[in-house]
C-alpha cells in the first residue's frame, strides 16, 4: 500500500499542481506558482523536499524561486534540454529518483513535442506528464515537430493500462468535446463526456485520468480507428496515408482551429 498521498492544488485558471505528500514531507510537480503551494504546505504543516518540473513554460516552474526562498535545501529536479530554473539536479531518458524522504521511486521519459525538453516521470502506476497528454487530447506542438509529438504520445501509451495520469491542466471537457466530433459513434466517449460534463458542473476534478480511458476516448491515441481517418481526410479534404505521424499532425492542427 501507498504510504504516500497525491493531491491536486489549482492554479491559475485550470492548472493543477500535483503534491506528492506523506504527513511531514511534500514534493511539487509543477509549481507555476508558490502561493497556492505555500498555503497548503502552512495548512498542513509539511516541508517541501522537492520539485519535479515538466517543461519551462511559466505556468509550470514560476513558483521556484520563491519556493526555494523558504525552502532553501530544496532538491529541483527538471531536463537540461529547457530553459528552467537553476536545477541541482538535471536528468534524462531513464534516471530512476528517489523522492526522498517519500516511500516513492520514478523513472524521467523523455517527451520531446510541446517543448524540446519536455520530460514525464513516472512510478508506482502513476505519470505525471505535464503538457504532453491530457485527458481526451494532448498538449500544442509549440517547439518540436508534429513527428516528435507522436512518438512521444505513442511512448507514453506504451505504458500500462493501469497508469494514473497526472497531467497538468484542467481541459478534458474541451477535449472530449472535440474528440466526439472526430468520432461522434464512439459510445465510450459519449459516456465519458456526460460523465466528465456532470463533474464540471459541479466544479469537480476530472484527474486522474487512467490510460486505459485514454486508449478508448482520447482520439490522439485512436488514430488507426476507420471513423477517426474518415473525418480527418473530409476535414483536410485529401485521402491521408497509412502513416500515424501525418494523421497526428492533422488532428492536431484541426484541434487548434477549435
Ligand atoms: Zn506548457
Ligand atoms: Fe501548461
Amino acid at each position: 500500500m501507498a504510504t504516500y498521498s497525491i493531491t491536486p492544488i489549482p492554479a491559475f485558471n485550470d492548472n493543477y499542481i500535483w503534491l506528492i505528500h506523506d504527513t511531514q514531507h511534500a514534493w511539487a510537480v509543477d509549481p507555476g506558482e508558490a502561493l497556492p503551494v505555500l498555503h497548503y504546505l502552512n495548512h498542513h504543516q509539511l516541508t517541501l523536499a522537492g520539485i519535479l518540473l515538466t517543461h519551462h513554460h511559466a505556468d509550470h516552474c514560476g513558483g521556484v524561486a520563491t519556493l526555494r526562498q523558504h525552502y532553501p535545501s530544496l532538491t529541483v529536479i527538471g531536463s537540461p534540454k529547457d530553459p528552467l530554473p537553476p536545477l541541482t539536479r538535471a536528468v534524462q531518458e531513464g534516471d530512476t529518483l528517489l523522492l526522498a524522504p517519500l516511500d516513492l521511486t520514478v523513472t524521467v521519459i523523455e517527451v520531446p513535442g510541446h517543448t524540446l525538453g519536455h520530460v514525464a516521470y513516472f512510478g508506482d502506476q502513476c505519470l505525471f506528464c505535464g503538457d504532453t497528454l491530457f485527458a481526451g487530447g494532448c498538449g500544442r506542438v509549440f517547439e518540436g515537430t508534429a513527428e516528435q509529438m507522436w512518438h512521444s504520445l505513442d511512448k507514453l501509451n506504451q505504458l500500462p493500462a493501469s497508469t494514473r495520469i497526472y497531467c497538468a491542466h484542467e481541459y478534458t471537457e474541451s477535449n472530449l468535446t472535440f474528440a466526439i466530433r472526430v468520432e461522434p459513434d464512439n459510445p465510450d466517449l459519449q459516456q465519458r463526456l456526460q460523465q466528465v460534463r456532470a463533474a464540471r458542473s459541479q466544479h469537480q476534478i476530472t484527474l486522474p485520468s487512467l490510460l486505459a480511458w485514454e486508449r478508448q476516448t482520447n482520439p490522439f491515441l485512436r488514430l488507426h480507428e476507420p471513423t477517426i481517418l474518415h473525418h480527418l481526410e473530409e476535414w483536410i479534404g485529401h485521402p491521408l496515408s497509412t502513416d500515424p505521424a501525418q494523421r497526428f499532425s492533422v488532428l492536431r492542427q484541426w484541434k487548434n482551429l477549435c
